[in-house]
């Protein structure tokens, strides 16, 4: 598909602080950070040159130094269930997929992290190419930008779920949450910005240490150490126990909702016995568990749990008084998963 560029400035990298310290190193008062607030992150990127109301001096200095990003689409698809999977090349070339999710009146975007992904869960068709590098926070806000402008409509919910484990590139991640909640900036409400991780700990402590505005989702998958290392290699770093530890502590921030989600895979997980684990490993943990089904791909080593078998493993749960919801991935038939649509494109 060839396509006009999606071309926004290198500002939308900077967070407000960031932006007025351009503002003081041009000279000009760190107050216009607030016009370019608005401007850059509020309508879609714009050219600093273009901007109403900046000092012209001021909107020279940053054009000088701007390196815009351009993007373009590769790919556009759209599932009957409205979601629509875009495929973006990034200026090296290298392709990001973002995935534009309706529902009950609420449009979530989930928004990719690393090109590739160095995690090599066993079920994932993104681990099958390896981490071929990190994105800028430039390229996950143009991410943003680049979705509102081919949909109209910017989203209410952002989870960081799509390719890559965003913990491993954790200072560029965190940088994009904070220019996401801005409340003159992009303004996603934190509560409306999730985190996935396969359980990278470090990272979450860093989370908790930095504050970082936004919820936790948990890819847990497994209630025992041997089967979480054997499809979740993540797991020989860094036991369950002692993810769990990390997530609770940061359960106890407040004012912060921790999701665990885990992929259903039939004979591997999905057992009364797996479920009744599960319980007592979150007894204490305030949680919301998603359950997923797990939704095979062209040379998939597991396969998915019957319908009886997904609702008796929900059962458990919602009988021991946990929210446990079980969510479709969505748009099946075109490979919503994550990393499905890059791997089809390149194929
Ligand atoms: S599931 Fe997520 S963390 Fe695991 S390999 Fe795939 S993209 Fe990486």
């Amino acid at each position: 598909m060839a396509s006009e560029p999606l071309a926004f400035p290198s500002l939308i990298g900077q967070t407000r602080a960031g932006l007025e310290a351009l503002c003081r190193e041009a000279g000009a008062k760190p107050i216009h950070a607030e016009t370019l607030l608005a401007h850059v992150f509020r309508h879609g990127g714009r050219d600093p040159a273009a901007i109403p109301g900046l000092p012209r001096r001021l909107a020279a200095w940053l054009t000088e130094r701007d390196t815009p990003l351009a993007l373009h689409l590769v790919r556009d698809e759209r599932a009957s269930d409205g979601t629509r999977k875009m495929l973006l090349a990034m200026p090296d070339g290298k392709r990001v997929e973002t995935v534009l999710i309706p529902g009950q009146g609420r449009l979530t975007q989930c928004v990719s992290t690393q090109v590739g992904c160095a995690m090599d869960c066993a079920f994932c068709l993104t681990a099958r190419g390896g981490l071929e590098r990190n994105l800028t926070t430039e390229e996950m806000v143009a991410q943003v930008l680049a979705a509102e402008r081919l949909h109209g409509q910017r989203p209410r919910n952002l989870v960081l779920m799509g390719m890559g484990e965003p913990l491993h590139n954790f200072d560029a991640v965190a940088r994009f949450v904070r220019i996401a909640t801005e409340p003159k900036g992009l303004a996603f409400s934190p509560r409306r910005v999730t985190l996935s991780t396969v359980g990278h700990v470090a990272g979450i402590r860093r989370m908790i240490e930095e504050r970082l505005p936004c919820n936790l989702a948990l890819s847990l998958n497994a209630t025992d150490d041997a089967t979480r290392a054997r499809i979740m290699p993540v797991n020989r770093r860094w036991s369950i126990a002692e993810v769990l530890e990390w997530t609770r502590r940061f359960s106890r921030l407040g004012r912060k909702r921790v999701l665990i989600e885990y992929v259903l895979l039939a004979s591997v997980n999905d057992s009364d016995e797996n479920a009744l684990r599960l319980l007592e490993l979150l007894a204490d943990i305030p949680c919301v568990i998603n359950l997923l089904p797990f939704n095979p791909h062209p040379g998939a080593d597991f396969a998915r749990p019957s319908e009886a078998r997904v609702s008796a493993f929900r059962r458990i749960l919602v009988d021991a008084g946990r929210i446990a919801v079980v969510r479709e991935s969505r748009g099946r038939e075109i490979s919503a998963a994550c990393g499905q649509l890059k791997a089809r494109a390149v194929a």
